[in-house]
């Protein structure tokens, strides 16, 4: 059978993180959006922070962010080092650790914490995670809330032809694996490792937005395009292939997603589509309609 020449997928820029700040007092963040301007570039996700590494010492004082409403769209929080416990006011509770992955989706409304796990926090150690926020479309923001833990041992990993590194799917699929992760609109999900010098071709879907964050080493993108850690690279939406060569031993977050093409209306942690929309959401929560944590 002929193989259709695929499209490159070019490179559009290369973002370095546009602020650090703290959230809360457990998540010392970097964030790439949108401190840089990618709105449309970066459609459905609608911001990626990426904390630490930080070394934190040992306590028995609760560390994290307390309780915080969201409504309008997804938080999804992967997790390298360290452990994060969750409870909200849906009445979904979960802790993550290395290698999990903890998918909330807010949709009408939740509040909840988001906490260094106690046992985790006695000890102490580094604590290295990305929250990345997923947009919901318009006729999806209103639906009930939601919780997905996904276990470090319930996704799949694709071992790379020629030993040249491993995917985990979170979400989407690659070679005929598939994620555990619902999601509402289509979205491609990679948790890459790559040994140093063995380039690998990855294709995503034509038309989504794609990007790829370098969470550790030094990678080449599409031959010339040199990005290190904490390093976002913006991909075009038009073509599919997309080359990645590690110059050094490199992990990599890789997202994919179609983008909505809806108007964007944000304030903190709401995002709708409309002003009117916002300071509904700021009403309902303040009269308590998204809940309380018990
Ligand atoms: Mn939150």
């Amino acid at each position: 059978m002929a193989r259709e020449a695929a499209v490159i997928k070019d490179v559009a820029g290369i973002y370095r993180p546009g602020s650090a700040h703290m959230v809360g007092d457990g998540f010392p963040v970097r964030n790439l959006f949108p401190s840089n301007d990618l709105d449309r570039q970066v459609d459905p996700f609608l911001l990626l922070d990426y904390a630490g590494p930080h070394q934190f010492p040992g306590t028995d004082q609760p560390r994290g962010v307390g309780e915080h409403p969201h409504r309008g769209f997804e938080t999804v929080t992967i997790m390298y080092q360290g452990a994060v416990a969750h409870r909200d006011s849906a009445g979904n509770a979960g802790v993550i650790g290395p290698g999990d992955v903890q998918w909330m989706t807010a949709a009408s409304g939740i509040v909840h914490e988001e906490m260094h796990e106690p046992n985790w926090a006695t000890h102490g150690g580094t604590f290295q995670a990305i929250q990345l926020w997923v947009n919901l479309p318009q006729a999806k923001k209103m639906l009930s809330p939601g919780y997905q833990t996904l276990l470090n041992a319930d996704i799949p990993t694709v071992e790379l032809d020629g030993g040249i590194g491993r995917l985990r799917v979170i979400a989407g699929a690659f070679q005929g694996r598939s994620g555990p992760a619902r999601t509402v609109t289509p979205i491609e999900l990679y948790d890459l490792e790559l040994l140093a010098d063995r380039p690998v071709e990855v294709r995503l879907p034509d038309g989504y937005n794609t990007s790829i964050f370098a969470v550790r080493g030094r990678v080449a993108v599409n031959g010339s395009h040199e990005a290190g850690e904490a390093d976002l690279i913006v991909c075009t939406r038009k073509g599919s292939l997309i080359t990645i060569n590690a110059q050094v031993e490199s992990r990599l977050l890789v997202m994919s997603g179609k983008p909505l093409e809806e108007p964007i209306a944000r304030y903190g942690p709401f995002v709708m589509n409309t002003k009117a929309e916002l300071i509904q959401a700021v009403e309902d929560y303040q009269a308590g309609r998204m809940g309380h944590l018990s």
